[in-house]
């Protein structure tokens, strides 16, 4: 038995020795401005946590209402006996939020990816794929059999230049953009993506999963941000993000959901969204309906903390969103900032190579509106500090 998995072994030591091996912390605390982590009590940069959702009273006795009256699991795929009547509400409440016609839910934004892209495109089609689209979108474009065709990153020349070359060789065509970079912070440029795509008969999907209570007025995404309703034909969300809970949502015309209702495998073949996590989620559309100040506030820290780290000599590499990477260059940098950042009592990740280019390592801050300016200015004396030791900034 054992000499059939010692591959297994070998490849976790070749992780290990060549310092890729991922050390996952445990949280013994719930998500906030600060985390218990490994035991010790740090400022948390590390979470989606956007709007400071996933730990809000009012999330967690929504969920806790639904769970007293349906009790806690689906029991069924969506389409078997697993849709009640609150995850209807959910998805018509999520409709009228984004200023969508219609919208269905999946139970992620990973499975909302794999799930629209395979109904959409098959063995005759192509996609055309931004190069830094998120894990979730390539193996979509994977599964669906599609021929895919990537284009440099946020070149809409580029997209332009492959469409005209590839797109009459095929039936359906797919453009694909992540709303959002997750690594850099920098918003697709979704208006030009959009012409380009139009003016070659290709269905346009964008995946908003930092952008979905993140960008747009009081956070409806991508597309209101840009004004662009009506004209980006899939648009895909995450529960798991902004909204502080956990699902997925892909929002278009009622046409779209009805198919993806008809051939959305994860949909089709995996349980239901729970229902603590649908009420949880009703809970969070009427908090962003009923005021923008959370989304006011994320914004103003994210001005703050990055106009505040420029000032120190840093560099925030091509963010205009909470996203906020500090390029270090090197991964073993990259690594020893986060790990003398943790000492000092900050969690903020190292991000290297495959997650991004090589050389372009860096630190990854999520900032939060549930952090308060006091957390904002220690981090930024920390973050100055540790600088200073490891000679990023002047000492
Ligand atoms: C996080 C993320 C996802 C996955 O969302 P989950 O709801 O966590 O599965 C999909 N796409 C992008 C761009 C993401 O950043």
């Amino acid at each position: 038995m054992a000499h059939r998995l010692q591959w297994i072994d070998d490849e976790i030591a070749n992780l290990t020795s060549s310092g890729l091996y991922n050390r996952i912390r445990t949280l013994s605390s719930a998500q906030g401005a600060y985390l218990t982590v490994d035991g010790r009590r740090v400022l948390n940069f590390c979470s989606n946590n956007y709007l400071g959702l996933a730990n809000h009273p009012r999330l967690v006795e929504a969920a806790r209402a639904g769970v007293t009256r349906y009790g806690v699991g689906p029991a069924a795929v969506r389409s078997i006996a697993g849709t009640t009547e609150l995850h209807l509400e959910l998805e018509r409440r999520l409709a009228k939020f984004k200023g969508s016609e219609a919208t269905i839910t999946f139970q992620s934004g990973f499975t909302a990816n794999l799930g629209a892209i395979a109904a959409l495109v098959g063995n005759e089609d192509v996609i055309f794929s931004d190069e830094l689209n998120h894990a979730s979108i390539i193996d979509g474009c994977r599964l669906s059999g599609a021929k895919v065709v990537r284009y440099a990153h946020a070149q809409v020349d580029d997209l332009r230049r492959v469409l005209k070359a590839q797109r009459a060789s095929f039936r359906r065509a797919l453009v694909i953009s992540d709303g959002v970079f997750s690594m850099d912070g920098d918003v697709a440029p979704l208006p030009d993506i959009a012409s380009a795509a139009h003016d070659h008969e290709a269905m346009l999907m964008v995946d908003d999963a930092h952008g979905e209570g993140v960008l747009g007025r009081g956070g409806r995404g991508i597309v209101d941000h840009f004004g662009l309703h009506g004209q980006v034909d899939v648009e895909v969300g995450t529960l798991s993000k902004a909204f502080g809970v956990v699902g997925g949502v892909v929002a278009g015309s009622p046409a779209l959901a009805d198919w993806l209702r008809q051939r959305g495998r994860p949909f089709l073949f995996s349980s239901a969204m729970t229902i603590p996590d649908v009420a949880a989620c009703l809970a969070a559309i009427d908090l962003l309906e009923s005021s923008t100040e959370l989304v006011d506030r994320l914004w103003e820290n994210a001005r703050f903390f990055k106009g505040e780290m420029q000032r120190l000599g840093f560099d925030t590499g091509r963010s205009t969103t909470p996203i906020t990477p500090i390029m270090l260059g090197e991964a073993t940098l990259a690594q020893e900032f986060s790990r003398k950042l943790f000492e000092a009592g900050v969690f903020a990740m190292a991000i290297g190579y495959p997650t991004v280019p090589k050389g372009t390592a860096r630190i990854r801050v999520m900032i939060s509106a549930a952090h308060g300016h006091d957390d904002l200015e220690k981090g930024l004396g920390l973050f100055a500090s540790v600088g200073r030791t490891l000679g990023v900034l002047p000492a």
